[in-house]
């Protein structure tokens, strides 16, 4: 057994994670006085939620009519009918409250001429139950809507004496013999102390698993932990399969361009200099939702019509948008634009691919944030002392795909539901569950066999064959021969985890365990996708497949639950949630409404 000293932590929570969800969960947590610890392996304002642009979704009706209803038959719609629809309503019912608190912690959004909070078009947000014109629902604070509520959040929690753990590496669950979580193993990455912290309640706000692909928009760091320890403690991923293809990564580094570029007038061309999304979605054109129009982007390429000297990228338009407009709401991309593809956003057109975006699978959890892991008995049944948030977990909002500026919403809304939840159920005054020390063991076990692997495949090389292979074999569009050569190849990648090189042993900023540990973690993520698309029969929102071209909803309206043991997946079902948390009478939405149909724009 690897001997390591620790120092234990105890607290009422212990929230892993300090982007957009963490610090909502942190700040809320704080707020119902419970004792919170916030532990992060990146400065707080450093995550992933620092990036977005585009803003987050709410129907505050600033700029026209709008109401919730709207807003959750959109989202229910986006979600290709695979979302949860109680966590749907959830969502759009609470939004506006969770952007009026924003704006009263200090998000400094930008402003209507008479002071209210600005709102730009999003795609698939529209008005009368998809029947209206596309709605201005999506908040902002110019280009930087990440960056504000980031930095407004961690204030906020500071003020509210949550105890911040930065730059700590959170390794492993602790799991009772009988499968409650009882808290979390560290690793502190300055100084290579160990730390356990010992919690009535965790939650995994560890953000999304890009990372797993070659060309991704989201941050190096975006590696699905979570995901990670949740498959090692035995609980199972959910919907794994559904990725999203953001249409305006950069051709060439993935950075992205926000989808409020499309929103502000900006439009996407052909090499015949064509505006082709008028004959994929005539009603909504460019403002279709992600995955229509990277399919469209795709189909485009396919037939010979890309631009650029190999025809293999689309190109966006933003020259016609008057230079003030440019300059006051897109600022950040008119600079990501000069450096990353080194054009001038006022003259030239921006070179544009489908790039991988956001993961609307992850941790299953009910819409307060407790994770479910479901037995023969009980589909819904919860895991005693886990919670998962934002990107990481699946509530399930996004269901096969998700709207742009639905994930900034969906992280404060369930970052404060999963608060909100935590004062009901941890008791401040109950004593700490006691440690299981095998649990505590294995983990520093997995750390130290990592940190002296000494076999033939350094973590590098392994990271790239994995992404390089999820890019191929679980792109935009899929088929049967492609997933099945792709999960094949996965299962023999997975395989080398045995016989990795690390060859810094040190325990001070050691970059190539920190590497070596988090490939550990996108594996098995990456793992759950490929098999889950293999074995989704069908066609529905972000899994296009071409053997399968139609939706089936008689046989797949269903989640896929993937447990992962090493490179062995095993698949089952679980059923979608239909009924919304209120009926009509009670102002909710009319059934009718939300029945499934055809997806059309
Ligand atoms: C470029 C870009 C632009 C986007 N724009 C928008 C937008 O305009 N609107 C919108 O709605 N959505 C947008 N999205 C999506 C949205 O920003 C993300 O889904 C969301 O920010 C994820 O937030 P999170 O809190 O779940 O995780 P993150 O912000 O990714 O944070 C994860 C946290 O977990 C911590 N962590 C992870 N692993 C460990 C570990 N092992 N130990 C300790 N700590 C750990 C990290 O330190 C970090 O603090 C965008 C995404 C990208 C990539």
């Amino acid at each position: 057994m690897a001997a390591y000293e620790y120092e234990t932590h105890q607290y009422d929570v212990v929230v892993v994670g300090a982007g957009g969800a963490g610090l909502r969960a942190t700040l809320g947590m704080a707020e119902q006085g419970l004792r919170t610890a916030c532990v992060t392996k990146v400065f707080p304002t450093r995550s992933h939620t620092v990036a977005a642009q585009g803003g987050i979704a709410a129907s505050l009706s600033n700029m026209g009519p709008d109401n919730w209803q709207w807003h959750m038959f959109d989202t229910v719609k986006g979600s290709d009918w695979l979302g949860d629809t109680d966590a749907m309503e959830y969502l759009a019912r609470e939004a506006p409250k969770a952007v009026y608190e924003l704006e009263h912690y200090g998000v400094p959004f930008s402003r209507t001429e008479e002071g209210k909070i600005y709102q730009r078009p999003f795609g698939g947000h529209t008005t009368e139950f998809g029947d209206g014109p596309p709605v201005q629902r999506t908040c902002a604070a110019a280009d930087r809507t990440g960056h504000a509520i980031l930095h407004t959040l961690y204030g906020q929690s500071l003020k509210q004496k949550a105890e911040f753990y930065i730059e700590y590496f959170a390794i492993d669950l602790i799991m009772s013999e009988d499968g409650q979580c009882q808290g979390v193993v560290c690793w502190k990455l300055d100084d290579g102390t160990m730390h356990v912290f010992n919690a009535k309640m965790v939650v995994l706000a560890t953000g999304g698993y890009g990372r797993a692909y070659f060309s991704a928009t989201s941050a190096h760091t975006c590696t699905g932990d979570g995901g990670g320890m949740v498959a090692r403690a035995g609980l199972p991923l959910q919907d794994m399969e559904f990725v999203q293809f953001h249409p305006t990564g950069i051709y060439g580094s993935g950075c992205l361009i926000t989808e409020g570029a499309r929103g502000e007038g900006g439009y996407l061309t052909n090499s015949e200099g064509e505006r082709f999304m008028e004959r994929y979605a005539p009603n909504y054109k460019d403002l279709a939702p992600r995955d229509y129009v990277s399919r469209s982007m795709t189909m485009e390429i396919r037939e010979g019509r890309g631009v650029g000297a190999d025809g293999d990228h689309i190109h966006l338009n933003l020259s016609h948008l008057p230079p003030e407009a440019l300059h006051e709401r897109l600022p950040g991309i008119s600079e990501s634009a000069r450096i990353f593809a080194g054009v001038d956003v006022t003259k030239e057109p921006i070179p544009v691919l489908p790039t991988v975006h956001y993961n609307m699978g992850g941790i299953p959890t009910n819409y307060w944030g407790e994770v479910v892991s479901p037995t023969a008995e009980d589909q819904n049944a919860v895991v005693p002392g886990l919670m998962a948030v934002g990107e990481a977990g699946c509530a399930s909002v996004h269901g096969a795909n998700r709207l742009g500026s639905n994930s900034l919403i969906d992280l404060v809304v369930f970052g404060r539901a999963a608060a909100i939840r935590a004062g009901k159920v941890v008791d401040p005054d109950a004593p700490n569950p006691k440690l299981n020390q095998t649990s505590v063991d294995a983990a520093f076990d997995r750390f130290d066999r990592l940190r002296n692997a000494s076999g033939a495949v350094p973590t590098a090389e392994l990271r790239l064959e994995m992404q390089k292979t999820m890019q191929a074999d679980a792109a935009v569009f899929r088929t049967s021969k492609t997933l099945a050569e792709g999960v094949e190849k996965m299962d023999a990648i997975a395989a080398k985890l045995d016989d990795l090189s690390v060859s810094d042993r040190s325990l001070v900023w050691n970059s190539d365990l920190m590497e070596t540990l988090e490939l550990t973690n996108l594996m098995p993520n990456a793992l759950a996708t490929i098999t889950g698309a293999e074995a989704r029969h069908e066609s529905r929102g972000a899994h296009a497949h071409e053997d399968f071209a139609t939706r089936d909803d008689d046989n797949w309206r269903v989640h896929t639950i993937s447990h992962v043991n090493g490179n062995n997946v095993e698949l089952s079902y679980r059923p979608v949630v239909i009924d919304p948390l209120t009926t009509e009478a009670e102002g909710g939405i009319e059934l009718k409404k939300i029945a499934p149909k055809a997806r059309t724009f």
